[in-house]
Protein backbone atom coordinates (compact mmCIF):
# COMPACT_ATOMS: atom_id res chain seq x y z
CA UNK A 1 0.00 0.00 0.00
CA UNK A 2 1.17 3.38 -0.86
CA UNK A 3 1.67 6.44 1.39
CA UNK A 4 -0.87 8.25 -0.56
CA UNK A 5 -3.56 5.21 -0.23
CA UNK A 6 -2.98 4.82 3.42
CA UNK A 7 -3.64 8.78 3.75
CA UNK A 8 -6.55 8.28 2.02
CA UNK A 9 -7.79 5.40 4.10
CA UNK A 10 -6.58 7.60 7.29
CA UNK A 11 -8.60 10.64 6.36
CA UNK A 12 -11.79 8.78 5.15
CA UNK A 13 -11.72 7.57 8.62
CA UNK A 14 -11.88 11.08 10.26
CA UNK A 15 -13.98 12.44 7.82
CA UNK A 16 -15.95 15.82 9.14
CA UNK A 17 -19.61 14.90 8.68
CA UNK A 18 -22.32 17.73 9.35
CA UNK A 19 -24.62 16.55 11.80
CA UNK A 20 -28.37 17.05 11.45
CA UNK A 21 -31.93 16.88 13.56
CA UNK A 22 -34.86 15.62 11.90
CA UNK A 23 -37.12 18.12 14.64
CA UNK A 24 -39.83 15.85 13.65
CA UNK A 25 -38.55 12.62 14.76
CA UNK A 26 -36.94 14.41 17.63
CA UNK A 27 -38.79 13.62 20.59
CA UNK A 28 -36.22 15.05 23.09
CA UNK A 29 -34.99 12.38 24.81
CA UNK A 30 -31.44 14.39 25.34
CA UNK A 31 -28.98 11.18 24.55
CA UNK A 32 -27.51 12.92 21.77
CA UNK A 33 -26.19 16.02 24.11
CA UNK A 34 -24.77 13.49 26.97
CA UNK A 35 -23.30 11.43 24.20
CA UNK A 36 -22.14 14.61 21.78
CA UNK A 37 -21.20 16.81 25.21
CA UNK A 38 -19.57 20.01 23.46
CA UNK A 39 -21.03 19.63 20.52
CA UNK A 40 -24.67 19.75 21.42
CA UNK A 41 -26.67 21.15 24.29
CA UNK A 42 -30.66 20.89 25.03
CA UNK A 43 -32.96 24.12 24.79
CA UNK A 44 -35.57 24.60 27.87
CA UNK A 45 -37.20 21.63 26.24
CA UNK A 46 -35.10 19.14 26.24
CA UNK A 47 -34.36 19.87 22.06
CA UNK A 48 -30.92 19.69 20.90
CA UNK A 49 -28.93 22.17 19.71
CA UNK A 50 -26.18 22.36 17.81
CA UNK A 51 -23.37 23.86 19.10
CA UNK A 52 -20.37 22.35 16.74
CA UNK A 53 -22.81 19.98 14.23
CA UNK A 54 -18.93 18.73 12.93
CA UNK A 55 -18.47 14.96 13.23
CA UNK A 56 -15.87 12.16 12.58
CA UNK A 57 -17.50 8.87 11.53
CA UNK A 58 -17.14 7.35 14.87
CA UNK A 59 -19.12 10.31 16.96
CA UNK A 60 -22.10 10.06 14.13
CA UNK A 61 -22.38 6.06 14.55
CA UNK A 62 -22.18 6.51 18.37
CA UNK A 63 -25.44 9.16 18.26
CA UNK A 64 -27.10 8.11 15.47
CA UNK A 65 -27.22 4.61 17.02
CA UNK A 66 -28.57 5.73 20.39
CA UNK A 67 -30.94 8.16 19.72
CA UNK A 68 -34.17 6.17 19.90
CA UNK A 69 -36.12 8.02 18.04
CA UNK A 70 -34.08 7.90 14.95
CA UNK A 71 -33.89 11.29 14.45
CA UNK A 72 -30.04 12.11 13.49
CA UNK A 73 -28.82 12.02 10.20
CA UNK A 74 -25.81 13.42 8.19
CA UNK A 75 -25.47 15.81 5.14
S1 LIG B 1 -31.23 11.67 21.14
FE1 LIG B 1 -32.53 11.82 19.32
S2 LIG B 1 -34.61 12.06 20.11
FE2 LIG B 1 -33.18 12.54 21.77
S3 LIG B 1 -32.89 14.77 21.70
FE3 LIG B 1 -31.26 13.84 20.49
S4 LIG B 1 -32.07 13.81 18.40
FE4 LIG B 1 -33.79 14.12 19.75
Amino acid sequence: MSDTQRESITAGRHARITLRVDRVRCSAHGICAQVLAGKVTLDEWGYPVLVDPHLDEEEFRTASTLCPALALYRD
